[in-house]
């Protein structure tokens, strides 16, 4: 199968063409102010927002070391999807039925919310509520997929369970499977898609216009553990705050926090060339679902407005010492998703891939989010541990960690709101632990 070279290929993802910079340079010297978040990614940019529509009052900054959006938020599918972990079934037997049952709902509600959010404030980011389909993949898939479907039973929770030939009506794959599997498919009524890079420009706008400041180019390289706490930027310059909300994803390791407890881990996607009409007919997808398979190591992907596949899969990567330094286009990972892409999609679909890109995760080991005042740092938050699942938790944890800056409280007895997530204390274990679950599960999928 041919893949496309390196010079033919663009590697910026298609969401940043949303974005214009919507902030200054940092002008160096001291600074005081109520409230600093770093990161202007979806989590930090909404954090922003929240605090801000309900205390307008107060001075708050938002420090970014690239760009806005320049983290995971510009680099996902920007599938809005419920649940924690992919795998329902999973968090049931770790946390048990009503614990599972009170997340997912609370991934519901993001979702939900999500959408709403952006329709409020007014921002035009090709939300499409299509849902999404869970795909049996394989013999292994289809079990899962059956234990997945008795788990959204016995918790109540939203969902339809499709065979074979009703999987086909909305959507035409390649590794559809054969009458005999049942469920062929879980449809999840509560779920979409949107654009990421828009929904962050939205929301940086609305953050301007509330008075808030964005420093772009911004790198925060210490925190001190005060209350208050100095922030020390890169290049110079000091920034004093009452409350700091830590919202930079797979890079808070770097900050000396988290390590150990987040992983940062490196994904892909491919974008395709628009389908034409005559293949938009044969993949059916009248919905425009948002699609992943059962796997343990699934594939996702969407339709863009356009009519692009936004196709994301593959072997997640953690390289030795928690390196987040951005990946070096590497063939195999694109050669990879293709194999995995002629794999889902029929053959009639040609694949001419337009673009690829990898980008950066905070994954931790129980793949529960972890918002909490950091022990050791009483003036810090730190939001995330998404795990690779964040553009409506994301969203929506802006409301949650303004009601804990707001109130000094969190808003309800919420799972997200815990002490530390699971601790892998040395680099070897890190490093050999998740090689060696990504091998594992990848031959589970294959067994
Ligand atoms: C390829 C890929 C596909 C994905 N697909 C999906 C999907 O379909 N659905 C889904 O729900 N999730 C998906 N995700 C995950 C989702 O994108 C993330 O969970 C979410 O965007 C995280 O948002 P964030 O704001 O926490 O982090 P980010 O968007 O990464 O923002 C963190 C920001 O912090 C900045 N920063 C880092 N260090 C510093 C510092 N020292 N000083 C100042 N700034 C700093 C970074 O530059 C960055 O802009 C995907 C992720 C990837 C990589």
């Amino acid at each position: 199968m041919p893949v496309p070279t390196k010079t033919m290929l663009k590697h910026e993802p298609i969401w940043t063409a949303g974005v214009e910079s919507q902030g200054q340079q940092f002008p160096g010297g001291r600074h005081c102010v109520d409230t600093v978040v770093i990161g202007a990614g979806l989590a930090g940019l909404s954090a922003a927002w929240h605090i801000l529509a309900k205390r307008p009052e107060q001075t708050l900054l938002v420090l970014e070391a690239g760009r806005i959006g320049s983290g995971a938020s510009t680099r996902s599918t920007g599938m809005l999807t419920p649940g924690i972990g992919q795998n329902l079934a999973a968090l049931i037997k770790r946390v048990g039925v009503e614990q599972a049952r009170g997340m997912y709902n609370q991934t519901l509600w993001a979702v939900n919310y999500a959408g709403e959010l952006a329709q409020k404030l007014g921002i035009d980011c090709e939300l499409e509520m299509g849902g999404q389909l869970i795909v049996a993949h394989g013999a292994k898939g289809s079990e899962r997929l059956r234990n997945q479907a008795q788990a959204f039973a016995e918790l109540g929770l939203p969902h339809e369970l499709l065979s074979s030939a009703e999987l086909d009506h909305l959507v035409h794959l390649k590794h559809s499977p054969d009458a005999t599997c049942d469920p062929a498919a879980i449809r999840l009524p509560i779920a979409g898609t949107l654009h990421p890079g828009r929904m962050v420009n939205g929301l940086a706008q609305q953050v301007l216009d509330l008075g808030g400041i964005i420093y772009e180019q911004a790198k925060v390289t210490n925190i001190s553990s005060g209350q208050p706490a100095t922030i020390t930027i890169e290049g110079g310059g000091e920034i004093v705050a009452n409350k700091v909300i830590l919202a930079t994803s797979g890079n808070a390791p770097d900050l000396g926090i988290m390590k150990g407890r987040v992983l940062p881990v490196h994904l892909s996607v491919l974008l395709t060339e628009p389908l034409s009409p005559a293949e938009m007919q044969v993949l059916g997808w009248q919905g425009r679902e948002c699609i992943i398979d059962s796997r343990r190591l699934f594939n996702y992907f969407r339709l863009t407005k356009d009519n692009r596949i936004i196709f994301g899969g593959g072997l997640p990567r953690y390289h030795w010492g928690g390196s987040t330094m951005p990946e070096p286009d590497n063939p195999e990972y694109l050669a990879e998703l293709s194999a995995e892409f002629r794999n889902t999609i029929p053959d009639e679909i040609e694949l001419k891939v337009a673009r690829s890109w990898n980008g950066l995760i905070d994954y931790v080991l129980d793949t529960i989010p972890a918002i909490q005042y950091l022990p050791n740092k009483p003036a810090v938050i730190h939001v995330g541990g998404w795990s690779g699942h964040g553009v409506a938790l994301t969203i929506a944890s802006g409301a949650w960690v303004a009601h804990l800056v707001n109130e000094g409280i969190p808003p309800e007895q919420l799972p997200w709101f815990r002490a530390n997530p699971p601790f892998i204390p040395f680099e070897p274990a890190r490093f050999i632990g998740f090689q060696a679950t990504t091998l594992v599960m990848s031959l589970m999928d294959r067994a």
